[in-house]
């Protein structure tokens, strides 16, 4: 019988996002370790995917859980937390003895204060412990960035294929299927071609006309015999590292000129398509205008630059601003993340006047405070469970919240972040999108798995924050350059920096 550890640290970050991430954010998100980790995890998103996968192994396995740690998208996380989960990695590991192979749940875009590969860090924990021998695989969310550590670390990367990411389960699946075949002998040949290029998240999704064939010919690529697993990483922009890039990751059992030709084509496809993954920038008042011009309702607004779902703070008043300049006919439904305006509305309760200044403190760079007055309408947790774009049966807890209507607005207010790119979110407090004129999500793109098949228009905004799909505008500081679109560039081949340093699996 195989022994196989599964650990998952999933967070993505977002180095623009001032409030930082910390140890206390992934325990009151989603931590477990040994035993616990699997029967709390175990049903959903990669977790879930690897138990599934390893049942259907030829050769019996015992699952060993060793440490599951989930936060929401946010800031960065802070020096402390990347040592703790570290150590907690290295004492689960040291526990449970000789292991046959390792399943490792990875975002791929998880920064420290002090570490801008905290993905390829903590896979080099695992490496170390185990050793040279014991095979690993980890799986990557398709917003990762790959770096030459992970690429030197891990036997095989497996990334989702969809963004709305509904495959998150089957990505674990997957991932287990290629450790078993690496069990089995097969000796995995990889080619990366790193591209200098970042794709904002408002067009970066795999249903969209553009990407969609590209994604196609990924399946196929992956069902072929010899190809053990490819990825496209599209790279989530708002993080701030030198390792930054969009990446083709493709590994074959043993077929060095096969991954190579298969990674050319995909970086081909995914390269000449760049300058049609773009849309026009519209500023708050030219969405709401956008969103008011359209005929039906719901109108979705994405306010991909305060996404939540990109790691940013939740707490921008820009569209908030807007709206309470204009009538709007039908009413507009708004979520905001400030826990002392929630606490403020509990103090003065339902039914009173709330004269407060919401929003711009938890982004204080692209935001400021906004004083409204208007009525708290009802205080409740918002807790729901998520099934959709991200999660699987994953219960999800904003905190408390209160729901305040000023002028023709009905503002959300949640005392934690959470995913914005679901109905849920309002439903879990008794208000339905569908009552609405316009709707508001904090998602450049996931909203669409569930919003689209109702909404009667969809308006992407541009406005300041932390996830702005401006990228040209926002303040990096340690990103590799030249990158599109913020130099020009015409062939990906030109660009130095890079030319992978994969040097485990030099051809
Ligand atoms: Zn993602």
């Amino acid at each position: 019988m195989k022994r196989i550890g599964i650990l998952q640290v999933w967070q993505e970050s977002n180095s623009f996002n001032p409030v930082l991430t910390i140890r206390a954010d992934f325990e009151a998100f989603g931590m477990g370790s040994g035993e616990e980790a699997l029967i709390k995890f175990g049903t959903g998103e990669e977790v879930g995917g690897f138990l599934r996968g390893l049942k259907a192994w030829q050769e019996l396995v015992e699952p060993v859980g060793l440490v599951v740690a989930q936060a929401w998208p946010g800031g960065s996380i802070s020096k402390e937390t990347k040592q703790w989960l570290c150590y907690a990695i290295r004492e689960q590991l040291d526990a449970v003895g000789q292991l046959d192979g390792v399943l490792f749940s990875l975002h791929g875009a998880l920064v420290a204060e002090d570490e801008t590969d905290v993905d390829g860090f903590l896979l080099e924990q695992v490496r170390q412990t185990v050793g040279p021998d014991v095979p690993l695989v980890a799986t990557l969310d398709c917003h990762a960035y790959w770096t030459p550590r992970m690429g030197r670390v891990a036997d095989a990367l497996v990334a989702y294929h969809t963004n709305p990411h509904l495959d998150r389960l089957q990505t674990g699946e997957r991932a287990a299927h290629v450790l078993e075949r690496i069990l089995a002998g097969a000796k995995p040949a990889v080619t990366t071609i790193r591209l200098p290029m970042l794709i904002t998240g408002e067009v970066n999704y795999t249903t969209g006309p553009v990407l969609a064939p590209v994604f196609a010919r990924l399946e196929e690529v992956e069902s072929y015999s010899d190809v053990l697993s490819a990825s496209i990483l599209m790279a989530q922009p708002w993080v701030d590292a030198p390792e930054l890039a969009s990446a083709i990751v493709v590994f074959t059992e043993g077929k060095s000129v096969l991954a190579r030709e298969l990674a050319e084509e995909l970086a081909q496809m995914y390269w000449q398509r760049r300058e049609q993954m773009t849309f026009e920038f519209l500023d708050a008042e030219q969405s709401v205008a956008t969103a008011l011009a359209c005929k039906g309702q719901p109108v979705v607004i994405a306010d991909g630059a305060d996404a939540t779902n990109s790691g940013a703070p939740g707490d921008s008043i820009h569209l908030l601003r807007e709206m309470l300049k204009r009538d709007i006919p039908g009413g507009a439904l708004l979520i905001m993340v400030d826990p002392q305006a929630v606490a403020y509305a509990q103090a003065i309760g339902v039914g009173e006047a709330f004269q407060f200044a919401v929003g711009g403190k938890r982004d204080h760079v692209f935001s400021q405070p906004l004083a409204i007055s208007g009525e708290v309408l009802s205080l409740q947790p918002a807790r729901y469970v998520l099934s959709g774009h991200g999660g699987d049966n994953l219960p999800i807890d904003m905190g408390d919240s209160a729901v305040v209507r000023t002028g023709d607005i009905t503002l959300l207010l949640v005392e934690k972040t959470g995913p914005g790119s679901t109905p849920m979110m309002y439903r879990c407090v008794g208000l339905e999108p569908q009552d609405f004129k316009i709707v508001v999500v904090k998602s450049p793109a996931g909203f669409r798995a569930e919003f689209e098949p109702f909404a009667a228009g969809i308006v992407l905004s541009a406005c300041p924050g932390c996830a702005s799909p401006r990228l040209a505008e926002m303040p990096y500081k340690k990103i590799s350059r030249p990158i599109w679109p913020l130099d020009k560039i015409e062939d990906w081949r030109s660009v130095e920096w890079t030319k992978s340093s994969d040097r485990r699996y030099q051809e």
